[in-house]
Formats: C-alpha cells, sequence, structure tokens
C-alpha cells in the first residue's frame, strides 16, 4: 500500500505529514509519494522528504499512485474526480456539518475517513487532531491578545510604579480553554474559567486559574466528554455571571463549542459594549458561530475601543508545529492499519469503525449515519 501526501492549497500552510512521519512509514516498508512542493509552507522542502525516503511527483500521480491519500483539508473536486473506489482517503472532513461534502464522498465510493471524528477514547488519544490543534489555537489565541493588549500581561513593580497583572476570562475549558489558561499565567496575567462541565473545575486550579460556578448546567455523564445544550433558565444565569465578570477583564478568551452544533452565545452585545476600552476578545469559536455576538468570523475590528479577533484556525499561522502535531496523529491512526505485513482494515476497531465516514458507497461512522439520509 503505498501512502500520498497531497498538498494543501489557499490559504492553508500546513501539511500532513512532516519528514519524520514519511521516515516512521518506510521504516513500516510503506513507500511514501509526495506532492511537489507540499511541505514549503511549512519550512520544509522536497529534498527532506526525499532524504525520509519518499518520491516527488506531480499532484495528479501521488493521486493516482496511492491507496491511502493523506491531506488536511477535504479534497477538491478535482483530487475527488481522479479517485477510483479502491482508494482510501485520511483527511478532515467536518462530516457532523457539512453533509454535501459527505453525500459527495460517498457518490465517489472511496473509503474515507476522517481525524476529526475520531471516538475520544483513552486509546485514541495519541491519534486526537482536534486537541492538538486545540493546543494550538489555545497558546497562539493568548500570544495574540498580549500583543493586542494596550497593557502587559504580569504584575511590575518598577521605578515608575507598580503594573496590574492583566485580567484574561476564559470561556470554555477543554482542551484550547486549559491551553489558553497555562499559557496566560506563564505570562503572569490572573485568570477566570467559566465551563458547564463541572469535571474540570480541578483542572483550572490545578493549573492556577479560579473557576466561576454557575449553578445548575446540565453535565452529561453520556455526552462522551463533551459538552450539550443548556437549559433556558441555566443560560439567563450564565449570561449574567460572564457580564458580571467580563467588566473587569481586560482580555476574553471563547474556546466554548458543542460538537455538530452552532456554538453557545455566552458574550452578548450589551456585556461587549459595556467592557473597558482597551480590553481584547479572541472567538476561537467563530467559525461554529461564534460565543461573542460581535464576532465576526474570520475578522479582526475595533467597536467602542474593544478589539474583537475572530479566528478558529491560528493554526494555519504556526504551520511547523501544527504540522507536526498533526503528523504524529496520522502517523498513529495509520499505524492501525499499515505493518510490515501489509495494509489491512480491522473493521471490529472502534476507533476505525468510528472515524471512518464512508466505504463502498455507505456512511460507516453510527455518528454521522444519524445525521444524514443517503
Ligand atoms: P470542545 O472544543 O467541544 O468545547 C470546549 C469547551 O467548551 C468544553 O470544555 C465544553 O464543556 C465547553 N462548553 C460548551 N458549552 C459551554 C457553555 N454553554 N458554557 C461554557 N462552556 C461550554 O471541547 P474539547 O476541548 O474538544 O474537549 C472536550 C472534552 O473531551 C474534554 O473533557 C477533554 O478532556 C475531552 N477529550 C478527550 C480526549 C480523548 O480521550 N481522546 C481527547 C480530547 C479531549
Amino acid at each position: 500500500m503505498v501512502i500520498g501526501l497531497i498538498k494543501e492549497s489557499g490559504k492553508e500552510r500546513r501539511v500532513a505529514m512532516l519528514p519524520e512521519v514519511v521516515a516512521a512509514l518506510v521504516k513500516l516498508n510503506v513507500p511514501v509519494m509526495v506532492e511537489k512542493g507540499a511541505g514549503e509552507r511549512s519550512f520544509v522542502s522536497d529534498e527532506e522528504y526525499v532524504a525520509a525516503g519518499a518520491t516527488i511527483h506531480a499532484k495528479k500521480e501521488v493521486v493516482e499512485g496511492s491507496g491511502m491519500i493523506v491531506k488536511i483539508n477535504p479534497p477538491s473536486d478535482e483530487e475527488t474526480g481522479w479517485m477510483k473506489p479502491e482508494q482510501n482517503l485520511l483527511c478532515v472532513l467536518n462530516p457532523l456539518v457539512d453533509h454535501a461534502l459527505v453525500k459527495r464522498i460517498v457518490a465517489a465510493g472511496i473509503t474515507a475517513f476522517s481525524l476529526d471524528i475520531i471516538p475520544r477514547t483513552s486509546r485514541a488519544q495519541a491519534m486526537d487532531i482536534l486537541s492538538s490543534m486545540a493546543t494550538v489555537n489555545g497558546y497562539k489565541a493568548v500570544l495574540t491578545a498580549a500583543n493586542t493588549l494596550p497593557k502587559f500581561f504580569p504584575m511590575f513593580m518598577t521605578a515608575a510604579g507598580t503594573i496590574s497583572p492583566a485580567k484574561v476570562l476564559i470561556l470554555g475549558a477543554g482542551v484550547a480553554g486549559l491551553q489558553a489558561l497555562a499559557t496566560s499565567r506563564k505570562l503572569g496575567g490572573v485568570v477566570e474559567v467559566f465551563d458547564v462541565r463541572a469535571a474540570v473545575k480541578e483542572e483550572v486550579t490545578g493549573l492556577g486559574g479560579k473557576f466561576i460556578d454557575v449553578e445548575g448546567a446540565t453535565d452529561e455523564k453520556s455526552a462522551g466528554g463533551y459538552a450539550v445544550e443548556q437549559t433556558e433558565e441555566f443560560k439567563n444565569r450564565q449570561a449574567q455571571a460572564i457580564h458580571d465578570h467580563a467588566l473587569k477583564s481586560d482580555v476574553i478568551i471563547c474556546t466554548a463549542q458543542i460538537p455538530g452544533k452552532k456554538a453557545p452565545l455566552l458574550l452578548k452585545k450589551e456585556t461587549v459594549l459595556a467592557m473597558k476600552p482597551g480590553s481584547v476578545i479572541i472567538d476561537l469559536a467563530a467559525s461554529s458561530g461564534g460565543n461573542c455576538e460581535l464576532t465576526k468570523d474570520l475578522e479582526t475590528y475595533e467597536i467602542n475601543g474593544i478589539t474583537i479577533i475572530g479566528n478558529s484556525f491560528f493554526a494555519i499561522d504556526m504551520p511547523y508545529d501544527a504540522s507536526k502535531m498533526f503528523g504524529k496523529n496520522v502517523l498513529n491512526f495509520l499505524k492501525l492499519m499499515v505493518s510490515p505485513e501489509g495494509f489491512r482494515i480491522n473493521w471490529d476497531d472502534d476507533i476505525i469503525k468510528g472515524t471512518c465516514v464512508a466505504h463502498k458507497g455507505e456512511i460507516i461512522s453510527e455518528r454521522v449515519k444519524a445525521l444524514i439520509q443517503l
């Protein structure tokens, strides 16, 4: 089984596998074809891929010559058109939201795996690209906020007087939120955190943040560690608590999401307009509607002296390490199927089954199947 690495297009600067992943695959007797220039926007040359054991080709040759095509973003119509039903595809299809794409992939007859729906089990942790990219997002969000804020993050006692530390409010304490908390603390900020899952309280305090309790959250144990939608009564109570804490904050980092659904609206327009001028809001949930009512996806603008940055894709701005983490996740997933003995899809493996969107014209993932009628 030949694995083919495709170059990304558009604004994307990451690549799905760095040469270190190619070397690991070659060691498993897996030949790897790489599209010319695949790594150049992550600062990796074709020569480095060749040194790792890959061969370099034009895009069409890679697509037609590999049994498993690996990339980050969904394939273009042209790329899908070159694929044959016996081929496999590994990328990020956002299948819980992009139903038209799922139908197109199913119609192509290929076997497609989407790493963003990998089951969130302990065994799958090393393959979880959502966690990897959330780590980059949480870190970069705080650095961007620090860069935009007209104040220091840490407290300073100087001959020119004492500077108070920046106050940071984080909405959502998942992987991105906890990384934002850790990064803010390293920079010396004072951090408060909201989440509807009580389970994260200990992690928040362990990282030096203050957890803000709002009574009455619906915390669904059966949701696989994810949050669920909240009651109207809770939402009102939470909005008031967020309003009160937002007015004291210099920076708000929004990270709250509900998989496959619109992001919860947590920061209302009137709250934002009442915040201190100079404050910064970074909305990492922008691509799924945003936690802040005034967020504009992929835009930065100022209103009443408050800067609002809507960006869910900071990983694109840190392409080397983002690609390194993504590639390690890809390798760990591929190792479920490739070995020196060859390629085999074990359909009894819950990780493989849960990640597979399409196989032989059918939807395999139960989560996707429940949403889409073919
Ligand atoms: P996510 O991106 O889906 O959501 C981010 C955070 O927003 C979550 O903590 C969620 O509880 C919170 N949130 C949602 N609605 C909210 C609301 N109305 N108000 C306040 N907060 C709200 O989450 P994630 O970072 O992808 O991770 C979610 C969980 O999954 C975490 O417990 C994480 O540890 C777990 N996880 C497990 C694995 C694994 O075992 N393989 C991998 C990654 C994450």
